[in-house]
């Protein structure tokens, strides 16, 4: 099977850069509707109380140009997972949340003050102000929730809920928009507002048609069985014409009897190969570790669903430094399995460290095929930690600085393992004097 091949990281820059030129335009093309295209609430207005209501125009403009472009950064798009990793963009979706609900709060406070609180708009003559105002208390509540998920409802009851919710207070938006102002009642704001309408519709319907037809429909679990203490391993014959490259993940889903067909992301564990390999299997290692989890053991005749392959979290994705050094914590070793796999059958000659810490001795269940790679792969060094056995011990500065002492500074690192092991462990290689340019990382959840 051919490797899946990445963007180049100057192309990745490239795009990025046109990205934000674009997004700058398009706001700074909002910035300017108040003042050229001015309302008339404008008209009756000097001074100060002038400056702050075109001010707070402004900011409601920036709100629902970013509202927009957070329903693009919903979709799973490809393209934009070639050049930022679909974890990036979903961090990103998270904090233009944030920045979604702070200008629209500033512009409900900016509007509001040259009136005066004796004069609110209130009244069935102020409805599109009305609906305005109730839109910022559902922003609220709807970032905040999006924000506390983990702690409220279980993921899944939540997803369902988040994305109709989200469309349904764009149309809201979108409402409050076309009625409130009369900059937009007709000329260059009203046709710069149905272009972003259409354009973001259009998006969004061609994201659909796309991932149903590239997604992978039924094909059957080959096998099936539980490694380790609480891990099953999945192996599914690959899809002709599928290709990925090591460290990417899948969106998957199941069809069985006993199992709910939600998707979830997962590392492909094997390694695509090359030229006269053994490609034919897509493997995956599934901790059981939630309600959708653990119920995979017990379904006979499986079937999966794929959308892939995602993410950045790969060495192919950049060149290759003079070493590699894979740190990873329990079921975070997946995307490191599958480049030391692929490394493997490259031959490659690159210098690499595993390290990989475990809860108990029980939990390894990579035993042989560590053996293996092993043998292998001569330039590869492993270290396991057992942080709860007796005698064990975690990943620490100190261990950290004894095994990395003579790795080059311009080495990479690949973490993947619980978000506050790999928060520390970065830290630690900053003081150990590795940038942070060098550490790359991958979050099981998005
Ligand atoms: C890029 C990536 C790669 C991953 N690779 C692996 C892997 O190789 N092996 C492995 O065991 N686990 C992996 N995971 C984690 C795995 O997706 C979750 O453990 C699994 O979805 C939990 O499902 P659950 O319903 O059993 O547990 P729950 O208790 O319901 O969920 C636990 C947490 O898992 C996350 N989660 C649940 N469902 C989803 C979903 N549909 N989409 C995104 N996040 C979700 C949420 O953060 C949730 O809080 C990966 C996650 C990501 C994001």
């Amino acid at each position: 099977m051919a490797m899946r091949q990445f963007l180049s990281p100057a192309q990745r820059v490239g795009y990025t850069l046109s990205i934000i030129f674009i997004l700058l335009l398009v706001l700074g093309f909002a910035a300017t509707i108040p003042y050229i295209w001015e309302s008339k609430s404008l008209w009756y207005k000097t001074g100060i109380d002038k400056t702050l209501l075109q001010l707070g125009k402004v900011c409601g403009l920036f709100a629902a140009v970013l509202f927009f472009l957070q329903i693009i950064l919903a979709q799973r798009l490809s393209f934009l997972d070639r050049i930022f990793g679909l974890d990036r963009i979903y961090n990103l979706h998270r904090l233009n949340g944030f920045l979604i609900l702070g200008l629209a709060v500033l512009h409900a406070s900016l509007v509001v003050l040259p009136e005066g609180l004796d004069n609110l708009p209130i009244g069935w003559k102020f409805w599109p102000e009305m609906l305005g105002a109730a839109l910022v208390v559902m922003l609220a509540f709807f970032i905040v929730t999006a924000y506390f998920r983990r702690k409220i409802l279980a993921y899944h009851l939540w997803r369902k809920a988040h994305r109709p919710i989200g469309y349904l207070l764009l149309i809201i938006l979108t409402i409050h928009i076309f009625n409130v102002s009369d900059s937009f009642e007709g000329g260059v704001p009203l046709i710069a507002l149905w272009a972003l309408i259409v354009l973001v519709l259009l998006i969004t319907i061609v994201a659909k048609i796309y991932t149903a037809k590239t997604t992978i429909k039924r094909i059957p679990v080959q096998s099936r069985r539980i490694v380790g203490d609480d891990i099953v391993s999945l192996r599914l014959s690959t899809p002709s014409g599928f290709n990925y490259a090591p460290g990417q993940f899948a969106f998957l889903q199941l069809h069985g009897h006993n199992i709910s067909p939600e998707i979830h992301p997962f590392t492909i564990a094997s390694a695509p190969g090359g030229p006269g390999a053994d490609d034919s299997n897509l493997e995956f290692f599934i901790k059981r570790c939630g309600d959708w989890t653990n119920n995979i053991e017990t379904d006979e005749n499986l079937q999966a669903s794929l959308q892939a392959p995602f993410g950045l979290f790969s060495y192919g994705a950049r060149p290759l430094p003079p070493m590699l050094i894979f740190i990873g914590g329990g079921i975070g070793i997946t995307p490191l399995l599958s480049m030391l796999r692929q490394l493997r059958t490259e031959k490659q000659s690159v210098p690499l460290m595993l390290i990989w810490s475990l809860a108990h001795k029980r939990d390894m269940f990579l035993g042989e095929e560590l053996n293996d790679l092993r043998e292998q792969l001569p330039n590869l060094q492993t270290h396991i930690f057992y942080t709860r056995e007796e005698g064990g011990s975690r990943i620490d500065r100190e261990r950290l600085g004894i095994l990395l002492q003579d790795v080059p500074l311009e080495s990479h690192f690949y973490l993947c393992g619980p978000e506050q092991m790999m928060s520390r462990i970065r830290h630690d290689l900053q003081q150990l004097k590795f940038t942070s340019k060098t550490i790359f990382f991958e979050q099981f959840s998005l």
